[in-house]
């Protein structure tokens, strides 16, 4: 605030017109939460278009020439100064405004409509579990993707113009690297784990009121406040940013076991990410997570690394044994195994933490061949079914357990599915970061603690917004390139002691 006085004219209307895109984009976001938690289901035309309408001004004000011939000048004068805001604005919008102008709208609008058809097709599919009804329309979607490829002919491999929309700055090349690097520890790991008995599952039924009790309480210790964060329920559970101090989170609950409580934890640790943006960057199109990989990092560490942890459970499970007494008796080794448990599964939403980067890996490299064209669509089950033998040692029965089962494809979202093992990387690399600096950290988080984690987190990540892409944001809070070894280190050493291995 204390420098508007001295910013140049571009600057102070580039920074107008990015706040009235960065209001749009948050009215959609709150569309989007009222679809997803209230909306009768019979709204969901009439919301599609009032969406359709916000997102097609949003895309017209950021590839407006106007715009840039702003970021031209703005640029020029921040050149003196690569880290100030301005400077930081320049170049990250800059990136938006090109890809903006770069994929045609037409191409754009194809893209929806291809969407909007092949939403119900998939469901159907889904539902009868017969890939064939659905091939078509994934055809057409892998298609138009190529063609947004094509808008970016510089790239080395097509597949990175479609990750960068997500991570931006990773490729096929050093993805491939990480993921053959992580595969090659995990399934040994996960194999190992399978010679050992299966631990007991915890004894039910959990109450959902009390769940989401002890969820909340939980939630309260990481930092969630209740005067600007709120708690509903969804089908999918997921985390909207309204704004700083308007987070909203959803869970899904089921009494059989705790699940719901760990994805309120998950989502929070999306939250606590959103909420800790250096305010300087509000409404500059900035100031939100800078990829999908790291905002996963910052849930994961909050479910797992923290979530499932020792540490934290030494506190917590007292108060957990007064919410469900059916658990009075449960020593804590034999919670932790019971909310820890390995066993390769069919369907990745389910999966635990140490297999569900295998089921990340097999889609990444699925989508890879379909879009360099070296797989038809036509040959996705046999290949994927092949590839869950392979990775995970299960059979498939049926496509609606195999490759229907997501709704990423439907969507025509190709290259999103690596950010969620990436974010599993990560999470394992500033986990062990935040420990190094602090050493007292667990000791803390065991007495119901976790300010000094979240301190950490704020200054090495959240603040930055997008800023900093994600390899710089990463060489700057942990000195490493991506790397899964502190991952499987992290994963070696909980399941050693967990499973006696
Ligand atoms: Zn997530």
């Amino acid at each position: 605030m204390a420098s508007s006085t001295s910013e140049s004219a571009e600057l102070t209307e580039l920074r107008e017109r990015l706040g009235e895109i960065a209001d749009l984009g948050t009215a959609d976001v709150l569309l989007g939460w009222d679809r997803e938690t209230v909306m009768p289901p019979a709204g969901a035309q009439a919301r599609g278009e009032v969406s359709a309408t916000i997102e097609k001004l949003g895309h017209q004000r950021l590839s407006d020439p106007a715009i840039g011939e702003l970021l031209a000048s703005v640029a020029e004068q921040a050149a003196g100064d690569p880290e100030s805001d301005a400077a930081a604005i320049a170049r990250v919008v800059r990136r938006d405004h090109d890809r903006a102008v770069r994929v045609p709208s037409e191409l754009v609008a194809e893209m929806a409509r291809a969407t909007a058809a092949a939403l119900p097709a998939w469901q159907q599919a889904r539902e009868s579990s017969k890939f064939e009804r659905f091939r078509p329309f994934l055809e057409r979607n892998v298609e138009l993707r190529r063609q947004v490829a094509a808008c970016f002919p510089e790239v080395e491999h097509p597949y990175d113009a479609l990750l960068d929309v997500y991570e931006p700055g990773a490729t096929v090349a050093t993805v491939r690297d990480v993921f053959d690097r992580l595969r090659a520890g995990l399934v040994p790991l996960v194999a190992q784990i399978a010679e050992r008995p299966e631990p007991d599952p915890l004894p039910g039924p959990f109450g959902i009121a009390s769940q989401r009790e002890l969820a909340l309480e939980i939630a309260r210790s990481y930092g969630y406040e209740d005067d600007a964060w709120r708690v509903d329920d969804s089908v999918h559970p997921f985390m909207s940013n309204i704004a700083r101090s308007d987070i909203r989170v959803t869970s899904r609950w089921s009494e059989e076991d705790l699940s719901g409580v760990f994805s309120i934890m998950h989502e929070v640790g999306h939250g606590l990410y959103e909420a800790g943006v250096d305010p300087a960057l509000d409404r500059t199109t900035l100031g939100t997570g800078v990829s999908l990989g790291i905002h996963e990092s910052q849930s994961r560490l909050w479910e797992n690394q923290v979530g499932r942890s020792g540490a934290l459970w030494s506190h917590w499970l007292p108060r957990a044994q007064q919410a469900f007494p059916q658990l009075d008796g449960i020593e804590l080794d034999a919670f932790l195994r019971a909310v820890n448990v390995v066993r390769p599964s069919l369907i990745r939403v389910e999966a635990d933490e140490a297999t569900y980067a295998l089921h990340v890996i097999l889609r990444f490299e699925l989508e890879v061949a379909l879009i360099e064209g070296s797989l038809a669509v036509a040959d996705v089950p046999a290949a994927w079914n092949e590839q869950m033998r392979e990775l995970l040692g299960v059979e498939v029965p049926d496509d609606a357990n195999g490759c229907l089962q997501d709704i990423h494809w439907a969507f025509g979202e190709l290259g999103y599915f690596p950010t969620y093992a990436l974010g599993n990387i990560v999470s394992g690399q500033l986990w062990a970061a935040a420990r190094a600096a602090q050493p007292s950290l667990e000791q803390e988080i065991a007495a119901g603690d976790a300010s000094r984690l979240l301190g950490w987190l704020r200054e090495n990540v959240h603040a930055h917004g997008r800023r900093l892409d994600p390899a710089q944001l990463l060489r700057r809070a942990t000195g490493q390139e991506l790397d899964p070894e502190p991952q499987l280190d992290y994963l070696r050493e909980k399941y050693s002691e967990l499973y006696s291995l």
